[in-house]
């Protein structure tokens, strides 16, 4: 039942996995890719602010940075990771159709989802229309009127830091009662905000209306809102027991307390950005190849910092 032994298994080919796998491959080491395939920034297309590749299709993004992988001992399979534990000096990771693999350290790089507020209209605009990092979309609607809808997470701050890209911000705060500091925030940004409960939202050929429940409808060129993320764990919950990612990362190169268990991407405690997740994947993999030297050569190195 269990197949070949790798140096690493990674789960995730986003920009931390694949990066980590390039790492690693340049290490010599026997690297497995296990993805799945459905990327966080899937629904806008393309990926900004990733110097050389700014405005590059995901796709191809994620298709060259395989091929690149080519020239090196990694395998990457479109499967799915069911499961990830340890087993002795090992680890076993089982996957939904390829079986399961043996490795000497797994680097978690599964990101993270976003969840969209259940607002009638939202998800089918999301990546398009309606965003939430001004650092990924901003300059592609700079200049347009921008709605901010702050009715699920306060997002006072991030009304803020559009008037950056745009004199026109509108808060849009939904049923929730502003508290003061929320208030005095928007006032210093010159951001005026505006009251209701909205029903729905909708294309516009300006780019977005908001349709509020008592009849008015504001058009934006773009809605921004503040979002939750839910970290994608799920084939790693018996090795946490209870316990999530962030508090097991003891270091900044995604070492975890869980032997043999390494965060990179979004997952870990970088900044939610392409660029950072794929720099936290290299760092997660030199980890990783220097612990396996200590392994392999006792003495050879000093311990990590802790
Ligand atoms: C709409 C949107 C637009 C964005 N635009 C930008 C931008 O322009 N510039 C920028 O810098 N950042 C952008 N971001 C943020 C960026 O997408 C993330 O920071 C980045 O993708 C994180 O990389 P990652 O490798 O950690 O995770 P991801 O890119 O999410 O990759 C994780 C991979 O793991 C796989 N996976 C998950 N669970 C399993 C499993 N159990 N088994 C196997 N595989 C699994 C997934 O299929 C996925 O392919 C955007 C985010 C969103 C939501």
């Amino acid at each position: 039942m269990t197949a070949e032994t790798y140096d690493a298994v990674i789960v995730g080919g986003g920009p931390a996995g694949l990066n980590a796998a390039l790492y690693l491959g340049r290490s010599c080491r026997r690297v497995l890719v296990v993805d799945s395939g459905d990327a966080r920034n899937m629904a806008a297309g393309v990926m900004h602010n990733v110097t050389t590749n700014d405005g590059v299709s995901i796709a191809d993004f994620r298709a060259r940075a395989r091929m690149e992988l080519d020239a090196y001992d990694v395998t990457i399979r479109d499967d799915e990771v069911i499961s990830a534990e340890p087993d002795g000096d090992r680890v076993l990771t089982t996957t939904k159709e390829s079986g399961t693999f043996r490795s000497r350290a797994l680097i978690y790089a599964a990101g993270v989802r976003s969840q969209l507020p259940p607002l009638p209209g939202l998800a089918g605009l999301w990546g398009t229309a309606v965003f939430e990092c001004p650092y990924c979309h901003g300059w592609e609607v700079r200049g347009s009127r921008f709605g901010v809808y702050g009715g699920g997470v306060p997002s006072e701050c991030l009304a803020a830091t559009l008037t950056v890209w745009s004199d026109s911000v509108t808060y849009l705060c939904g049923e929730r009662e502003l508290p003061g500091d929320e208030r005095g925030r928007l006032t210093a940004a010159g951001v005026p905000a505006v009251a209701g409960k909205v029903a729905r939202v909708a294309e516009h050929r300006d780019g977005v209306a908001v349709v509020l429940e008592d009849g008015r409808t504001l058009t934006f060129g773009a809605l921004f809102l503040h979002l939750e993320t839910e970290p994608r764990v799920e084939p790693l919950r018996p090795w946490l027991r209870e316990k999530d990612l962030e508090s097991v990362q003891t270091d900044e190169r995604g070492r975890t307390s869980l032997p043999r268990l390494y965060v990179a991407g979004d997952l870990g405690r970088n900044m939610q950005q392409a660029a950072m997740a794929a720099a936290s994947g290299g760092l997660a993999a030199m980890a990783v190849n220097a612990d396996l030297l200590r392994e392999d050569r006792p003495g050879s190195l000093p311990a990590p910092p802790r």
